[in-house]
């Protein structure tokens, strides 16, 4: 039997779906039967809506109805689709996504002296991409970011390990500039990472190298300490973010010292360079001759 969605229930759904695509959430997750659950309710005679946009959560028989009634209502297809999902082409895609991130105001650091968002720099479709902390005084200026003397030594890293930055992209986890170029806040990480997680899905690359503690404990939502995090690979699939390529593995992930660490403490490049050969290897990278200082 049909079932008929309560309008107020219906115009609040619709504003909870809203409300995620504003925060630029838009994957919702199947919570799948359990061993013996029948996939079809008993008192509707209908199978349950897949997709919750709380995990594991349990879906009694009027939720499982009134999830029919939006699915039939289109609102699912709303809920399931991003932006750059119309489109093929990564270039397209990034615009849609930096075209929904808009005037951003969703954290407070847009009103804490930023001049511009520093949406993220390189090639769309790059096979290794650099993620750092968030914009300094350079790159707030020039809206792109590793621009200033921590951007010169990535450059150099980049040259040393035999590729250009426009081979590679590059993005930070916040994408305005904390004050005092403090360390950006959780909930400004929070609010500000799904458009970082939808740019990694987006471009699909092989290794993704978090510069620096802030960058790797948010994207591998670790609270281990930097020395614990390099040397290794992990497996990393942006979260909340799905890929719309389905052959699309994930990337291996690595973590680094940030440059701007390295500037004050340049005995730490040797390590770097260590953890930077481990990226070359499992790229099939050959350095050239005569690495950058
Ligand atoms: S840091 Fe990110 S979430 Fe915060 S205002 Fe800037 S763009 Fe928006």
């Amino acid at each position: 039997m049909p079932y008929s969605l309560d309008p107020e229930l219906r115009r609040a759904l619709v504003e909870r779906v809203r409300y995620s695509h504003e925060m630029g959430i838009y994957d919702f997750y199947r919570r799948e039967p359990r061993l013996g659950e029948s996939t079809e309710n008993a008192s509707t005679g209908v199978a349950p809506f897949p997709f919750s946009t709380e995990l594991r959560e349990e879906m009694p028989a009027r939720k499982s109805a009134v999830a029919l009634a939006i699915a039939e209502d289109n609102i699912l297809e709303i809920a399931l689709s991003r932006p750059e999902d119309r489109v093929a082409d990564p270039v397209e895609a990034l615009k849609l996504i930096r075209e929904d991130l808009g005037d951003c105001t969703r954290c407070k650091l847009h009103k804490q002296g930023r001049k511009q968002i520093v949406f993220g720099v390189g090639n769309p479709r790059a096979e290794l991409m650099f993620v750092g902390e968030g914009p300094g005084a350079d790159e707030d200026a020039q809206g792109e970011p590793f621009v200033g003397r921590a951007g010169q030594l990535l450059n150099n890293m980049i040259k040393a390990m035999g590729l250009r930055r426009e081979d590679v992209y590059i993005a930070n986890v916040v994408k305005c500039r904390p004050p005092g170029n403090r360390t950006p806040e959780p909930d400004e990480c929070e609010t500000c990472s799904p458009f970082l997680m939808r740019q990694i899905a987006t471009i699909k690359p092989k290794v993704v190298v978090a510069l620096g503690a802030t960058a790797a404990k948010n994207l591998l939502a670790m609270n281990s300490s930097l020395g614990d995090l390099r040397g290794r690979w992990f497996d990393f699939k942006p979260s909340g973010a799905q890929s719309s390529d389905a052959t699309w593995p994930g990337a291996r992930l690595a973590v680094t010292y940030h440059p701007a660490y390295l500037l004050r403490d340049p005995r730490q490049k040797g390590e770097t360079w260590k953890d930077l050969q481990m990226v070359m290897k499992y790229l099939g990278i050959e350095p050239p001759k005569k690495a950058a200082e």
